[in-house]
């Protein structure tokens, strides 16, 4: 389905768009690989781009090994005096001409005893301030560029319905049901969550649509679900997402195992949600609504935090007040209704981490029935009890100062905030960078038959909605949601629709 619009008809869209080396080659997916590929004709460019395609490596080298690999990017690309210098330069395989020789002599300095992740920064930019020069300008006016512009227009296409088949049942949310789906323009599989535009309004839920979508479309975090379209067709509002086959952590805490879960697990879970949390945070998006139930868990078994619905974007310098969350999970500045920004979603890392390993929450045993009012007096008021065998020293220390009833002094909250997290004796086993690259293998692999969810026939079908006619105000509210493709998310799936698309059809009449 994908076939890309003359380039006659594309060029308007020439002067609208961005020129700068950050918007096309270091934000647009099909971007870079169009850069990469002009750059390939010419030996002097596609070695800076190899470069920096180095640099980025060894970011995830580890630390014993870091010195080693960065001094073979050192002789590749920077040294001064290598033998074959003369002939190297010759075949345009020499030093960098882009990196000066103080440069390159001051970088060497650094090549010795513990050498810091960041090593080539400055050579980085050198490089990076020569691509984003004359051999950027020479990109735009290269048929490379036309093809980018295709893509850019391509991008700009009203989605609907027909751009997906639709499978089973996955869930059951509070304006409508989450379906599997496919594109196809390539293939791949998504989770489809519906909101029917009639229980939207009749539960004045507009706002709240809008704010998930929005959010959403900020966030780029492979611990997050991804949205890659919002479209609308005549009954519903519909967000297609990243999709998470291997059920949430409420279903893997209480339904399989004894409640509870293995120390790996918890240690592997509790930092994926943290580094997620932390993207968030870095796009200043408070999230919330920490629990089990919003945790899910993908085909190889990593998690992404999702249902954005009460996640709130503040601006710098900013806070916001509001008791929003899940009775239970909620912080006690958030009970009290005090102003707030992140210590929040670090306290309900507290409880997650937690009800991981105890199998119930801190402030309420597992089915114990409580009032609303009780729980919130146990969350400003009682101690949290510690003292379950399951905890080791480290689980109950990070705990401990994860539900710390001041958010001052909070762990997440305060000192060195994110580092002082992945610093605790609990992550030791953790390599986040590793983690970070998605190079950590998970502990535990959903098995690819079993259905980690209710069975569909008990997911209730909804009732019509009554009462409510769908207006020109409503139709206009639609159109406000419904933007179409978010471009990254799509560029990405676009660029791998050969490899992924043949294999994922291989696999889906298996599954569905
Ligand atoms: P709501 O905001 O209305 O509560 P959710 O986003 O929580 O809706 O989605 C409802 C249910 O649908 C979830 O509990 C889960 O079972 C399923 N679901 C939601 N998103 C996905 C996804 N990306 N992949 C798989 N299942 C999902
Ligand atoms: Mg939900
Ligand atoms: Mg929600």
């Amino acid at each position: 389905m994908l076939k890309l619009p003359p380039v006659g008809t594309c060029l308007p869209l020439r002067d609208k768009i961005d020129h700068t080396f950050e918007f096309i080659v270091e934000q647009q997916p099909i971007g870079h690989k169009l850069f990469l590929l002009f750059c390939e004709k010419d030996l002097k460019l596609s070695r800076c781009m190899q470069f920096l395609h180095a640099v980025d490596e060894l970011k995830i080298v580890v630390e014993g090994k870091r010195l080693a690999h960065a001094q073979t990017v050192f002789d590749d690309f920077l040294s001064l005096d290598s033998p074959q210098d003369q002939a190297s330069k010759f075949l345009g395989a020499g030093k960098l001409e882009c990196v000066s020789d103080e440069l390159a002599t001051k970088t060497q300095e650094k090549l010795k005893g513990i050498v810091p992740v960041d090593v080539f920064e400055e050579c980085r930019q050198a490089v990076r301030d020569f691509l984003s020069g004359q051999p950027l300008i020479d990109f735009v006016e290269s048929p490379f560029y036309w093809r980018f512009l295709q893509w850019k227009t391509l991008e700009r296409m009203i989605i609907t319905k027909d751009h997906f088949r639709q499978y089973r049942v996955l869930g059951k949310g509070g304006f409508g049901l989450v379906f599997a789906c496919q594109s196809k323009f390539t293939g791949k599989m998504y989770a489809l969550k519906k909101l029917e535009k009639k229980r939207v309004k009749k539960r004045k839920g507009e706002k709240l649509a809008l704010n998930e979508k929005e959010v959403l479309e900020k966030v780029d975090s492979r611990f997050v679900v991804t949205l890659a379209y919002a479209y609308q067709s005549k009954d519903s509002l519909c967000m297609v997402l990243t999709l998470m086959n291997g059920g949430d952590l409420r279903f893997h805490i209480y339904s399989i195992g004894s409640p509870g879960l293995e120390p790996e697990r918890v240690v592997f879970y509790a930092a994926e949600i943290a580094c997620g949390l932390h993207h968030l945070h870095t796009a200043r998006i408070a999230y919330r609504d920490m629990k089990p139930d919003n945790i899910l868990l993908d085909d190889a078994g990593h998690i992404r935090i999702s249902d954005l619905g009460l996640a709130v974007h503040i601006p710098e310098g900013q806070s916001v007040r509001g008791r929003v969350g899940t009775p239970g999970y909620m912080a006690p500045e958030v009970i009290d209704g005090h102003r707030y920004t992140f210590a929040p979603d670090w306290w309900g890392m507290g409880c997650l981490i937690y009800e991981m390993i105890c199998g119930r929450t801190p402030f309420r045993k597992h089915k114990e029935r409580v009032s609303r009012e009780d729980i919130e007096r146990r969350i400003k008021d009682d101690r949290v009890c510690l003292d379950n065998s399951a905890f080791t020293e480290d689980s109950r220390s990070i705990c401990d100062q994860f539900l710390d009833k001041v958010h001052a002094t909070r762990l997440g909250c305060c000192g060195e905030m994110f580092e002082d997290v992945k610093a605790h004796p609990f992550f030791q086993t953790i390599d986040f960078a590793h983690l970070e690259a998605g190079l950590i293998p998970p502990p535990f692999i959903p098995n690819s038959r079993a259905v980690y969810a209710k069975d569909v026939l008990d997911i209730d079908q909804f009732s019509s909605v009554r009462g409510v006619e769908i207006e020109k105000a409503d139709e206009d509210f639609a159109d406000k949601f419904a933007t179409g493709i978010v471009p990254k998310p799509w560029q990405e799936e676009s660029r791998r629709q050969e490899i992924e698309g043949r294999k994922k059809l291989r696999n889906i009449n298996k599954l569905y």
